[in-house]
């Protein structure tokens, strides 16, 4: 190689977040990801040696490196959103929707929505201020009692089974990018920009996965499927610093804005494997990039399916955070992306192809 094509560093500049902008306006709820897979496909195609769309809609990529006794990698990011599902249609452009992930009932009224592969649009109605009572103010809202109206005109275009979104388009606020789905579009453009510059002292396994949201249903195939030695996760944690809805402060963060990369060591559904923490840690420090530990407690990521493939992969999870999760619409600082990207690569650089079985007692 001479030393013009050698592969530049993967970064995070005006392209990558055009790029996010695209992923994150396109719609891909649980279990109908067409629409973010074909971006993926055109996207990773050209830059690795295999690629192939499974069963279930996981985008699985291989990309080889160079010398002996590397590691197989795999590193997941998942494609599916929260959202709907239009369930029956009640004449005159109204349609009957569920939930589909975690979504929390109480804002979902008055939201505008894209409904459908042509993004049709939308509005969760409810009834205005003037026609409720301070009774019904008063008691939360149930999703029975909702429609997403598109109007008379487009009703017909909208069929049962179809998926809708909130309807938030990309914005730019200074330090921060505010959009939906943020979670986890963050970790599929930053497994993008791993992929076409993927380094060559590993072989790179990506998984693009679907449906996260509803269980880690995808994950667990495509692990299986590309069989690596060890796995990294990469998502978006929901940060939490802001007042709690009691009025006090939060003393103990879960994860906050603008601290960097949040590293997990253990979730509801994974305990991670402590030399990949040690690992990022190190690198880290190392590096001189900011990073945060991502405190126990409730949520998890495609690592809770990834960790029991076959005879166990050791697996960890770092993610960009993010307030607002599955709401209709989130916000990260661009410096805690960068600073993700960086790390992850970092990690991957400095991974050797020693046993990944725990040894000892
Ligand atoms: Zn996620």
């Amino acid at each position: 190689m001479t030393p013009t094509n050698l592969p530049k560093n993967p970064k995070i500049g005006a392209a990558q977040i055009r790029l996010l902008e695209r992923l994150t306006n396109a719609c891909s709820v649980s279990g109908d990801e067409g629409e973010l897979r074909s971006i993926v496909l055109e996207l990773v195609r050209p830059a690795v040696d295999e690629v192939r769309v499974d069963a279930l809609g996981n985008v699985l990529a291989t990309k080889r490196g160079q010398g002996e006794g590397r590691p197989k990698v795999l590193l997941v990011a998942h494609m599916d959103e929260v959202g709907f599902i239009i369930t029956h249609d009640d004449n005159e452009g109204f349609f009957r929707f569920e939930t589909v992930g975690g979504a929390d009932v109480r804002y979902l009224a008055g939201k505008p929505v894209w409904v459908g592969k042509e993004h049709i649009p939308g509005i969760i109605g409810s009834k205005p201020i003037h026609l409720t009572t301070w009774e019904e103010r008063r008691q939360p809202i149930s999703v029975d009692s909702l429609r997403i109206d598109v109007g008379p005109g487009n009703g017909s275009k909208v069929k049962p089974g179809d998926r809708a979104t909130f309807a938030t388009s990309f914005t730019r606020l200074g330090p921060s990018l505010r959009a939906k789905a943020l979670d986890d579009r963050l970790g599929v453009a930053t497994l993008l920009e791993l992929v076409t510059h993927a380094p060559q002292n590993i072989d790179l396994l990506a998984a693009f996965t679907v449906q996260e949201e509803v269980g880690l249903r995808g994950a667990g195939v495509a692990a299986y499927a590309l069989d690596p030695d060890l796995a990294i996760v990469l998502d978006s944690t929901p940060a939490h610093d802001l007042p709690s809805w009691d009025g006090s402060e939060n003393t103990r963060y879960d994860a906050r804005l603008g601290a960097g990369p949040a590293i997990y060591v253990a979730d509801r559904a994974t305990l991670s494997d402590p030399r990949l923490v040690r690992h990022l840690v190190e690198t880290a420090e190392k590096a001189g990039i900011p990073y945060q530990i991502r405190q126990p407690g409730g949520g998890g990521t495609d690592a809770g399916a990834v960790h029991r493939q076959r005879a166990g992969i050791p697996s960890v999870s770092v993610s960009v955070p993010a307030r607002y999760n599955h709401t209709p619409a989130a916000i990260c600082r661009l410096s805690d992306w960068k600073n993700t990207l960086a790390l992850v690569y970092a990690a991957l650089l400095g991974l050797d192809g020693k046993g990944w079985k725990v040894e000892g007692v």
